[in-house]
């Protein structure tokens, strides 16, 4: 099959779709590879380390869109990119369709097969195409949080590990799923003092094993979140209820509750943030304040680090998407968690959930 990977255009995008890494294994598969010029600049991979690897190079995304049989992608096409896909061909990529109609529109006329990564599944129920990004969200919460706690920056002006003789911050994780972990793992791997609430005793349990102390868990009951957000330095908002908007935890009354100068950051900005206070902000202008509480609500953290998140990336798509190389539409049949990423094919939206968020038969 002809495999090919244009390089992104959404606003300050520098991820790539494939690695030269990944290139090299669907060249191994015998698929030709074509990657558009310059694709790699952001994760600094340029075109010769493609070349080394087997891709051909071309000119323009028109070039890789006309050639392939399959496309593979980071971010939802753009207006631009689905006029140029076609019937019969496949798209690999992010597409969060539910709250975009006009891309889903854009799609749907283009006659493609589209894989949204966010909807694959893997054997234990997971979404493996989702989690490393929360992963690198998770781990980057804290190094957002510990250089908005600088004074400079309008934090309190607290190092989170302390130092002999000194106390360490409070860090309160709200949501102890992945990114939860990640948080987690980083503030207390800095030698802050660490609780994550979560409102699944299963997940508490998993975590007070992994830990093994280094770390304190708690149910998540309104009195439970009010001392330990009341009591901390760093809030990490790290909730999700699948397929709906995240519940807002912490209320803008609590604020004034908080300590003047503590950070919140939430992470679950994406599904609408789990802060009443909260409003999406890029990486440019990260941060903003409310009633002298700072907040971090970055939409698309793991932009800010594209040489681990493209990485990352690569590893969780790689095997999906070798199989859809190797047997095109096929492996959907065959497969059936790549068949729960199918969001649209020949004109039909296939994913439920989008189907009913959008109104579309299904
Ligand atoms: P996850 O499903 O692994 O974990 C969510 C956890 O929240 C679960 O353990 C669940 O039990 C818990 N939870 C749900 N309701 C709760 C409540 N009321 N109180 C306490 N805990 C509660 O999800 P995840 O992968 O960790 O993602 C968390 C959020 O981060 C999602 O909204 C995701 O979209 C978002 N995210 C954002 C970025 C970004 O760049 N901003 C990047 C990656 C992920």
């Amino acid at each position: 099959m002809r495999v090919g990977c244009p390089k992104e255009i959404k606003n300050h995008e520098y991820r790539v779709g494939l690695t030269p890494g990944a290139v090299r294994e669907y060249v191994a598969h015998g698929h030709e590879v074509y990657i558009e010029t310059k694709a790699g600049v952001g994760i600094g991979a340029e075109d010769d380390a493609y070349r080394a690897a087997g891709a051909k190079i071309v000119a323009s995304a028109r070039d890789v869109f006309e050639k392939c049989d399959m496309i593979v992608k980071v971010k939802e096409p753009q207006p631009g990119e689905w006029t140029q896909l076609r019937d019969g061909q496949i798209l690999y990529t992010y597409l969060h369709l539910a709250p975009d109609p006009e891309q889903t529109k854009g799609l749907l006329q283009s006659g493609v097969t589209a894989i949204a990564y966010e909807t694959v599944t893997d054997e234990r129920g997971g979404l493996p195409l989702l989690a490393p990004m929360s992963e690198v969200a998770g781990r980057l919460a804290i190094q957002a949080g510990a250089t908005a706690l600088q004074k400079a920056n309008g934090g309190r002006g607290i190092l989170l590990g302390g130092v002999p003789g000194v106390l360490p911050a409070k860090v309160t994780v709200i949501g102890g799923g992945v990114v939860g972990l990640h948080a987690a793992r980083m503030a207390a791997g800095l030698g802050a003092d660490v609780v994550i609430l979560d409102r699944s005793i299963p997940r508490l349990r998993q975590l007070d094993d992994l830990f093994a102390g280094r770390v304190h868990t708690r149910y998540s009951t309104i009195e439970a979140l009010e001392e330990e957000v009341f009591s901390a330095d760093l809030v990490i908002g790290a909730v999700l209820i699948p397929g709906a908007a995240a519940p807002k935890l912490v209320s803008r009354e609590m604020l004034s509750g908080m300590k003047k100068g503590a950070v919140l950051v939430d992470v679950a900005i994406d599904q609408g943030g789990c802060f009443e206070t909260s409003y999406a902000t890029t990486h440019s202008d990260p941060t903003y304040e409310v009633d002298g509480i700072i907040h971090y609500c970055v939409a698309n953290m793991p932009g800010a680090v594209p040489v681990t998140s493209t990485q990352a990336l690569n590893n969780a798509t790689l095997q999906y998407g070798l199989k859809l190389a190797d047997r095109g539409i096929a492996a959907i049949a065959e497969d059936k968690h790549l068949r729960a990423g199918l969001n649209v094919h020949k004109g039909r939206v296939t994913n439920a959930a989008v189907a009913e968020a959008l109104g579309y038969e299904n």
